[in-house]
């Protein structure tokens, strides 16, 4: 279902032609990939199977979609003129804003030019003979490339559980990561929302001003801190443009990619009295870096039962129906799953026309024609929205038919979980780019962060190629293996890996359980791939290369060997667990 590309521009289907490159998707890593490599005269080629540029923030116009990293950091770091002609109006930018963006650097870096709008990537197939990747799509094209990068998205693959009985309700039905761009009006209808994650909590309140009633149906209750959204401070954003590079080395050096202030004291070691005097004080600044409070709360159950419990006292304190309220309040790990940021969520449910379900015993049994039926209770509906979420990380690449050597796909070889090497590659697909792939910081890091960073590095990869005349690259499976043996030991190291989140693929039945993106924090990872890269690309095969006589020049990758004396955190203190890892 693609509700946003109902007309694609007609046009001839491209055949037989070939690309230094081809880019599935036109997001911010499709985007600044393309620029790179349209930068070192290579030809590319981007197939969007959207109708526009930006990816998410194209296909999540819900009402309320904003990032809850703060805008003077996600953005692009590439370029200080981008840095300082653009100016966010909010704190936290919303969807419509970082859309614009993303449309601005299309502008102006020329990139629409070589990119194809409403086109499905459908099969990507290597030719062991030609060493070649033959891609196809929806529209026909046929075109061949010696590298094919995969920009597709860790949050791309909408999921629509398979309720009995979906296709006879009678009303529209809406996901929030396929939101309608011409206009959804819930005004005075009866609305339903399933889901209470980050998309629902950013949507509940705006629909809760629209609909005559809502009814919100809940399977797991999720943590959420207050933005406090406001409109951009000139002094603050003229602050940080005066020295935009600071803040932004600043942020590289840090376990998530952004910068916060954080305590690296454990919660355990303070008084009550502090602890609560520290989570009030970051509960009034707000957002993400509330999880910053004490270093250790993601490593020690005893350390997070505190703020876990701080934060439900929250909801009690908000919510005034004490049954809604207790229904509101997770009993798990606070910040296991994707810590959430809402403008007025909890105190949505103070309305009378607002109403929440649980479906946590008994799953919703069926949509009917006017409704959906819970615990044998049918609620009449004129509207459902489903937030629902993705079939995270892997949805996206299962959607396309990759097949590497000896006929392998890429779903068939990823099974029992993705096998990486640096969340960039997979053994048995040469010349095969993963941005933000499995086992890399991914959506554990700003993602604007962590996707300059892959394209960089591929970049500096792809030109030490050409340097050196080799026509393949691929990991050895002995490196990894060890990859994905360390993510997954580094994952067991926090709290995180406890819960059933998206995290673990646990949020769709079926999907093998492994934590997939990794956590040992973003600067600990950059330095890897670093020295990967100055060790004549370590763990990689690279045909057509007798010797490593050719040491890769790294260019791009320059302004990611970080000056580690920044607040960084090393490798030690992780050992010692007080890293907060947002
Ligand atoms: P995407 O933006 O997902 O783009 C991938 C593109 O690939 C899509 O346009 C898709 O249509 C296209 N595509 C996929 N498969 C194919 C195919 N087969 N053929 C052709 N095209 C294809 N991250 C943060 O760091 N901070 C935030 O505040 C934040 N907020 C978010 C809010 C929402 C609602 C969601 C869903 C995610 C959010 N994220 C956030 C994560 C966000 O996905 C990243 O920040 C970033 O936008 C990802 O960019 P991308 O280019 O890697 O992927
Ligand atoms: P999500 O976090 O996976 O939430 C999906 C919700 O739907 C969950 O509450 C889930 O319940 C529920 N659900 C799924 N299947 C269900 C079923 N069959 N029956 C009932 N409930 C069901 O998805 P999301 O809210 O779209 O967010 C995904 C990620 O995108 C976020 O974690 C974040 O990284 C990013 N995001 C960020 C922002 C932001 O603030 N900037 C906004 C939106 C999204 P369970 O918990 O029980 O599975």
């Amino acid at each position: 279902m693609t509700p946003n590309s109902k007309n694609p521009k007609k046009r001839t289907a491209e055949d037989n032609v070939s690309f230094d490159a081809v880019i599935v998707g036109a997001g911010f890593a499709g985007m600044y990939m393309l620029h790179c490599l349209r930068g070192m005269g290579l030809s590319a080629r981007v197939y969007e199977a959207g109708g526009g540029v930006g990816g998410t923030w194209y296909w999540n116009q819900y009402p309320g979609a904003r990032c809850d990293v703060e805008s003077m950091q996600y953005s692009y770091s590439f370029s200080e003129e981008l840095d300082q002609e653009w100016s966010w109006s909010e704190k936290y930018s919303p969807q419509p804003e970082i859309l614009a963006y993303a449309n601005h650097v299309a502008d102006r870096f020329n990139l629409r030019k070589n990119i194809l709008f409403d086109t499905q990537v459908t099969t990507a197939t290597f030719d062991e003979h030609k060493k070649r990747w033959h891609i196809e799509t929806n529209r026909g094209d046929q075109v061949n490339a010696q590298f094919c990068i995969m920009a597709v998205g860790c949050l791309s693959a909408a999921n629509t559980p398979p309720f009995d009985g979906i296709s006879d309700f009678q009303g529209p039905i809406y996901h929030t990561g396929e939101w309608p761009h011409d206009g959804v009006n819930l005004e005075g209808l009866h609305v339903g929302v399933i889901g209470t994650g980050s998309s629902a909590i950013q949507c509940i309140p705006i629909i809760s001003r629209q609909a005559s009633s809502l009814t919100v149906f809940q399977r797991t209750p999720n943590y959420s801190v207050p933005a406090w959204n406001e409109v951009m401070e000139p002094e603050y954003e003229q602050a940080v443009k005066a020295d935009y590079p600071a803040l932004r080395a600043k942020a590289r050096a840090r376990p998530a990619g952004f910068y916060f202030p954080f305590n690296m004291q454990s919660a355990l070691d303070a008084t009550p009295e502090e602890r609560k005097h520290q989570y009030e004080k970051r509960w009034e600044s707000g957002g993400l870096p509330f999880l910053g409070a004490y270093g250790d709360l993601l490593f020690e159950k005893a350390a997070n039962d505190t703020i876990a419990e701080f934060a439900r006292e929250k909801i009690r304190n908000i919510v005034k129906d004490p049954i809604t309220a207790e229904l509101l309040c997770p009993d798990n790990v606070f910040g296991c799953k994707r810590l959430c940021v809402d403008s007025g969520y909890f105190e949505t449910y103070n309305q009378d026309h607002v109403t929440l379900v649980d479906v946590s015993k008994n799953p919703i049994e069926r949509f009917t024609n006017q409704g959906i039926v819970a615990d044998g209770v049918e609620y009449p509906l004129d509207a459902i929205v489903c937030a629902t979420g993705f079939a995270a990380m892997t949805g996206a690449f299962d959607k396309i038919r990759i097949t590497g050597r000896d006929g392998l796909t890429l779903t068939e070889k990823w099974q029992a979980g993705p096998r990486t090497y640096l969340g960039l590659s997979s053994v048995g697909f040469p010349n095969l780019f993963m941005i933000t792939g499995p086992g890399s910081p991914s959506v554990l890091a700003s993602m604007i962060q962590a996707i300059e960073q892959h394209v960089d590095w591929m970049a500096d990869c792809i030109g030490h190629m050409r340097d050196v005349g080799a026509e393949t690259i691929e990991p050895m499976s002995q490196y990894e293996d060890d990859w994905v043996e360390h993510v997954n030991e580094v994952s067991k190291v926090s709290l995180r890996s406890t819960c059933s989140s998206w995290y673990v693929g646990a949020n769709i039945p079926g999907r093998p359980r492994v934590f997939m993106p990794y956590i040992g924090g973003f600067p600990i990872y950059v330095d890897k791939c670093n020295e990967v890269m100055t060790k004549g690309f370590e763990g990689f095969l690279l045909d057509k290369v007798v010797g490593t006589e050719v040491p890769p020049k790294i260019r791009r990758t320059e302004r990611w060997r970080m000056a580690l004396d920044i607040d960084v955190i090393s490798p030690a203190t992780i050992a010692a667990r007080r890293v907060p890892i947002i």
